[in-house]
C-alpha cells in the first residue's frame, strides 16, 4: 500500500508534466472510483480547469486547480491498496484495470489504474475538500516534526507504539512498512506503550521517523508488487529495508533473527535483540 514516501514520489514525478496544464477530457470507465461528487458532475466541473500545483497530505495526493483562487477547486486522489496514477503518451492502449483517463492540453494523459478498486478520487471547492475527503481529521505531517510535537503525541497514551504510528489521526502518512522500519531504526519494541517513552527514546523515535521517510523518498519508494511512480517506474527502497518482510533473517545491528508478530491486527517485524 502506498505510504507517505510513495505518494510523495508520485507527486514529484507527476508535477513537471502537469503544472499549468488544463484537463481537456476525462473518460471514466468505472464510476465507483469517483467518491465525490458523482461521475457526471466530476467530468463537467474538471473539464477545462488548469493544474496550479501538486501537493501531498498524509497519503492523499492533491491537485490544486484554477488560477482564480476565489473559486478554486481541488482534485484529490487516495491510492489505497493498489492504485496507480501513471503518465502516458496516449489515451490508449488501456492497461487492465484502468478506471479513469485524464487528457491534458499538452498531449499528456494520466491513467488511474487500480486492480483492487479501493482507491478514490474527489473533486470539490478548496474550502470543502478537507471535509469531503476526510483530510480534516488527519494528524500532523511526520516529516519535519519536532521532538516536542512527537512527545506531545505520545504523552499519556497507553497504545503500543506500532498502533500509534499507524493512526492517521495522530500522524499522517505512515503505514505498516515504515512503522516497522522506524521502530527498528529507533531500537524500540513495537508493543511498547507510547506514553512510557523517556526523553531520549522520544528523540531517537523522532530521528528515526525523519531518517526512514527521507531515505524512502530518496529511493523513490518501496515496491513489493503494485507500487510504481508517476512514470510507471518501481521504487528501490525495498533493497534497503532492515525489518519489514525480513522475518527469520539476521538483524543488521545485532545478528539475532528477526521475528514477526501480529499487533493490532497488523503483521509486525522486529528484532528481539535490540528492540526491547
Ligand atoms: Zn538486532
Amino acid at each position: 500500500m502506498p505510504e507517505l514516501p510513495e505518494v510523495e514520489t508520485v507527486k514529484r514525478t507527476l508535477s513537471p508534466h502537469l503544472m499549468g496544464q488544463k484537463f481537456t477530457e476525462i473518460k471514466i470507465y468505472h464510476p465507483a472510483v469517483i467518491a465525490y461528487p458523482d461521475a457526471a458532475a466530476f467530468v463537467k466541473i474538471l473539464t477545462g480547469r488548469p493544474v496550479r500545483s501538486l501537493d501531498r497530505r498524509g497519503k492523499y495526493l492533491i491537485f490544486n486547480l484554477d488560477e482564480n483562487l476565489d473559486e478554486a477547486y481541488c482534485l484529490v486522489g487516495h491510492l489505497r491498496m493498489t492504485g496507480r496514477l501513471i503518465l502516458a503518451g496516449d489515451a490508449v492502449p488501456l492497461a487492465p484495470h484502468t478506471h479513469v483517463v485524464f487528457s491534458l492540453d499538452n498531449g499528456v494523459y494520466l491513467h488511474w489504474v487500480d486492480v483492487r478498486r479501493f482507491g478514490r478520487l474527489y473533486l470539490a471547492r478548496e474550502e470543502e475538500i478537507m471535509a469531503v475527503t476526510g483530510m480534516a481529521k488527519l494528524g500532523p505531517e511526520p516529516l519535519g516534526m519536532s521532538v516536542e510535537a512527537l512527545a506531545a503525541i505520545c504523552a499519556g497514551r497507553r497504545r503500543p507504539l506500532k498502533q500509534l504510528l499507524l493512526d492517521q489521526h495522530l500522524l499522517a502518512g505512515i503505514g505498516n512498512i515504515y512503522a516497522d522500519e522506524i521502530l527498528f531504526e529507533a531500537g524500540l519494541h513495537p508493543g511498547r506503550e507510547a506514553g512510557s517513552l523517556n526523553r531520549m527514546e522520544i528523540e531517537r523515535l523522532q530521528k528515526a521517523v525523519q531518517q526512514v521517510l527521507r531515505q524512502a523518498i530518496a529511493n523513490q519508494g518501496t515496491t513489493f508488487r503494485d507500487y510504481v511512480d508517476g512514470s510507471g517506474r518501481p521504487g528501490k527502497n525495498q533493497e534497503y529495508l532492515k525489518a519489514y518482510g525480513r522475518t527469520g533473517k539476521p538483524c543488521s545491528r545485532c545478528g539475532q533473527l528477526l521475528e514477526r508478530v501480529i499487533l493490532g491486527g497488523r503483521s509486525t517485524h522486529f528484532c528481539p535483540g535490540c528492540q526491547k
